[in-house]
């Protein structure tokens, strides 16, 4: 392997002025040849710290060393082995693993998840997942995102019936929000297919608190339930006019997007005001630059530049997409009669830190000032809906927004009823492992058998993966 170019073989990328214009994908797929250069400057260290920072620990050093050999089918094998929402996560994954990356610190990581790319795009990663024997015991999953996909694909490898119960008619959780310009749609299908070996029912459309809840699923036989409903209900401003036609709410905006924006916005311009400074809040505002191209999108965040908690990278892909910002800005009130018209904003200022040690804003009197818009999409973040589910399964909401039991297995105060998700999709999938396994512990107690550890998932005898002395992962939280 060559140690010494430091710095990264370019991921192929569109010019913000172009990547603006639609929602095609902005990053390219390396070609062979750029995956195997990229490939072969990867260390092969003996500790490998990539496999420690991934929350799944897949196995990249392992098909990185196979791309670098221009072993594609091995690679993508490998890639799918320990990681069943690989399509997934090779576009949308926020790569952890490179942080971690030792070349890091010379020049640039390794782009392990553009990599995860190139294994799938470039070999056969389409297997089908193989089931153990099966156990002839049912266990139950309420939510089809990452962290119930996972947990089902977990206990359906060990060899249990595993039903998923989904709210909306569809799988994928907030996958399904992930605009089009990142993730084209098609792979969480892709990487769906893999499963239809194992025995697991998606039951789409039921609402756990409205069909049934986890203790009715316990009643009809199921020997756990796994509650994986992540958080999907929009946090509010509080502020007058929020309920005018205009005033979107960002996830459901995001979802609408991406199963069919076709009259969302009615007509092509619009000004659009957007109202935060998470990830969510730039999802929103890329896809609507894209939708309304003549029009302008601004941002609108009450804290400094410097204090948007989106990420690094999808501050600097946005860069040259033509998006305005407002800095140190508070929503006041909207405005408008039958329709939104506009928006008032007051400059805030720094606080006092808040109970948790965080910075607040405090709002500046006398700075009130109407931002002219015909469009406001609310990304004030998210909470789990747990109004309808029983009381006594005490759910942890703080200070995660997602509904958790107690401990990293996410143990509820019913006996047999589990729950917990993730902050991004590999997060909610190792937390959906985390709880598999708890249940395989709580199920071989309760039948009198030992746990069973994950078997292949092509039938295969298990292969050795890590190195002696690996301490397991590390977690960013
Ligand atoms: C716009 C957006 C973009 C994102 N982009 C990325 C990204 O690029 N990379 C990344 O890693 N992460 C990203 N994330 C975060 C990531 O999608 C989530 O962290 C992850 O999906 C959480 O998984 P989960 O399974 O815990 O919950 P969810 O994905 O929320 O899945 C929960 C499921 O439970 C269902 N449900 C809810 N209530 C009930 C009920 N009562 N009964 C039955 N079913 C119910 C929901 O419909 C949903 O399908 C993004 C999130 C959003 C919103
Ligand atoms: S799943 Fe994410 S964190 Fe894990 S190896 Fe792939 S890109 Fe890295
Ligand atoms: S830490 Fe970086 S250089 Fe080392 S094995 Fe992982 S990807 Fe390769």
């Amino acid at each position: 392997m060559c140690a010494f170019r430091y710095q990264r073989v370019t991921i192929p990328e569109d010019p913000g002025e172009v990547r603006a214009a639609d929602f095609e994908e902005i990053l390219h797929a390396y070609s062979k040849e750029e995956a195997v250069l990229e490939a072969q400057r990867c260390l092969q260290c003996a500790m490998p710290f990539c496999v420690q920072a991934c929350p799944i620990t897949q196995d990249c050093r392992g098909y990185i060393s196979l791309i670098a050999q221009q072993k594609f089918d091995e690679a993508a094998q490998l890639t799918v082995q320990d990681n069943p929402l690989a399509t997934v996560l090779c576009k949308t994954c926020y790569h952890y693993c490179e942080e971690d990356c030792v070349m890091g610190g010379k020049g640039t990581p390794i782009a392990i998840r553009h990599l995860k790319r190139a294994a799938l795009e470039f070999g056969n990663g389409q297997l089908m997942y193989v089931p153990s024997a099966p156990k002839n015991q049912r266990i139950a999953v309420v939510g089809g995102g990452p962290a119930g996909i996972m947990a089902a694909w977990e206990l359906c490898l060990r060899g249990y019936s595993v039903t998923i119960y989904e709210a909306e008619p569809f799988m994928g959780g907030q996958i399904d929000t992930i605009p089009k310009y990142h993730l084209t749609g098609d792979e969480l299908d892709w990487d769906l297919a893999r499963l239809r070996g194992l025995d697991l029912t998606f039951v789409l459309g039921q609402t756990a608190g409205v069909n049934f809840t986890p203790e009715s699923l316990l009643k009809d036989g199921y020997l756990a339930v796994y509650v994986a409903i992540g958080a999907s209900e929009p946090r509010r401003l509080g502020i007058p006019g929020e309920h005018l036609p205009g005033v979107f709410a960002a996830l459901p905006f995001l979802l609408a997007m991406n199963k069919g924006p076709e009259g969302l916005f009615g007509r092509k311009e619009r000004q659009v005001v957007v109202v935060g400074g998470g990830d969510v809040a730039f999802d929103a505002a890329r896809s609507s630059l894209r939708l309304a191209k003549d029009g302008q999108v601004t941002i609108v965040y009450r804290k400094a530049r410097e204090e948007m908690p989106a990420g690094a990278e999808e501050v600097s892909e946005s860069t040259g997409e033509g998006l305005h910002f407002l800095f140190n800005r508070a929503p006041v009130r909207i405005l408008g009669r039958g329709q939104v018209e506009g928006i008032v904003v007051q400059a805030s200022a720094a606080g006092p830190p808040d109970a948790r040690g965080r910075p607040t804003a405090v709002l500046v009197p006398g700075t009130e000032e109407t931002l002219p818009c015909d469009t406001v999409i609310v990304a004030a973040g998210e909470t789990a809906n747990v109004a309808e589910l029983p009381a006594e399964l005490d759910f942890k909401l703080s200070p995660q927004p997602w509904p958790e039991g107690k401990g990293p297995e996410g143990v509820t105060d019913v006996e047999g009823v589990f729950a917990s998700g993730g902050k991004s999709v590999v997060y909610a999938m190792a937390a959906g492992t985390r709880a598999a396994e708890a249940i395989d512990v709580f199920v071989a107690k309760k039948t009198g058998r030992r746990p069973t550890p994950r078997p292949d998932p092509f039938g295969r005898p298990v292969p050795p993966r890590l190195p002696e002395g690996y301490g397991g992962p590390t977690w960013h939280f």
